[in-house]
């Protein structure tokens, strides 16, 4: 018998990639699945970003990087994250990373360990507790509230911070809610965690372009008395499209970047040089794609919101931000991830029961709105056709 750590008898999952898998594989039986599971956008990667991973390659870009990512990655970090926040930050501050995920594996593994507690959102995305668990830390769920407008609360937050605190992970906006936190609460959040100098923070901003209705996403970067224990997630696959390319950043305090170096050299050396000359022309070059994806991201979401609240049972929530709804379906006396698995196998509607998400997440279920309005439509008669059943 093979005896390997026993954080691989905590390690959890990430939902969403197994109800993919199911989708894909009841596709290939012939049957018609409109898919609201997986949060990737369904628009193509802009050409001219492709184009320059082709160069790269073509320019003979094949061997190593430095480990923290191409000087000239880095740069276009610090040009994009000074327009996105104002806020000036240093190319030895930042790190090229292969995806979003890898950002919080690193911070929950610089920080983790038996006796250590944990901060993170319930719900929220779910590799956050996942990671907590296979350190063997505490995971201490911060509540997100429905009544809340799914933000969190700077109060609620600064309550479960205890001498063993070590991180604290925020996410705005939101996954799996598409709640986005209000300036005023941030500032309040920021305030009370001065009185905790021995909190790291990870602010997992990753859907930062993604707000609607006049909602503003704040940065936590442009909190000045917090800099020196603040990281800061954020990466390519949302904004541009690029979920496959497996390209994220992050911005680390002086203290801690030498850690996540280190990591890096340990694990992925590098991410691939061609990606991150397409990071680079995704930065630089033309947003217009962006801006036309986020306009439509925005249309399906009123679609998918009035959609919802048609239906008998349910009643949601208009989301701010990213490209989630979380509609609140106690009313229809289903389990959630019950219902999500009937509607996958009797309705064709792919989508994730709440509780994938974490315990707050019971009686809600998660569409990602990345689909076209025809198949938005669809799928919404489809569960109303169900749940009159
Ligand atoms: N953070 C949040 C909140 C996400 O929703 C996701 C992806 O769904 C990620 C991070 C990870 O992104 P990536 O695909 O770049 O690893």
């Amino acid at each position: 018998m093979l005896r390997t750590i026993s954080g691989f008898d905590r390690i959890g999952e990430e939902n969403a990639f197994a109800v993919l898998a199911r989708a894909t594989a009841l596709a290939a039986q012939g049957k018609d699945i409109i898919n609201l599971g997986i949060g990737q956008p369904d628009f193509k990667t802009p050409a001219h970003i492709v184009e320059a991973a082709i160069k790269a390659l073509r320019d003979g870009h094949h061997g190593y990087t430095p480990a923290t990512g191409l000087l000239a990655a880095r740069e276009a970090v610090v040009r994009r994250t000074l327009t996105t926040t104002g806020v000036e930050v240093s190319p030895e501050n930042v790190i090229i990373v292969p995806g979003g995920k890898v950002t919080m594996f690193a911070a929950i593994l610089i920080f983790g360990e038996p006796g250590a507690e944990i901060l993170y959102p319930d719900p929220g995305f779910p590799i956050y507790r996942s990671m907590i668990e296979f350190t063997g830390a505490t995971p201490v769920p911060v509540p997100i509230r429905e009544e809340n407008a799914f933000a969190f609360s700077a109060e609620e937050t600064l309550a479960l911070i205890t001498p063993k605190t070590r991180l604290l992970i925020l996410n705005s906006p939101a996954n799996p809610t598409g709640g986005v936190t209000p300036k005023a609460e941030i500032e309040k959040l920021v305030k009370g965690l001065e009185a905790h100098p021995h909190v790291a923070i990870m602010s997992d901003e990753i859907y930062d372009v993604m707000t609607y209705d006049g909602e503003e996403h704040f940065s936590l970067l442009t909190f000045p008395s917090i800099r020196d224990r603040l990281i800061v997630l954020n990466g390519w696959s949302k904004t541009w499209a690029m979920t496959g390319w497996r390209m994220g950043w992050s911005i680390w305090p002086d203290s801690l970047y030498d850690k996540v170096r280190k990591l890096a050299v340990n694990c992925w050396s590098c991410v691939n040089a061609p990606s991150q000359y397409a990071g680079i022309a995704a930065i630089d070059g033309p947003q217009d794609d962006v801006e036309k994806m986020c306009r439509a991201f925005d249309s399906r979401r009123r679609i998918v919101v009035d959609g919802l609240n048609s239906l008998p049972g349910i009643s949601c929530a208009t989301p701010k931000g990213a490209f989630y709804a979380f509609p609140n379906i106690k009313q229809t006396g289903w389990p959630a991830k019950q219902l999500a698995a009937a509607l996958l196998d009797e309705a064709g509607v792919a989508l994730i029961g709440g509780p994938d998400f974490g315990i707050l997440g019971e009686g809600y279920i998660r569409l990602s709105y990345a689909n076209s309005e025809e198949n938005i439509l669809r799928a919404i008669e489809r569960i109303e056709r169900f749940l009159a059943k």
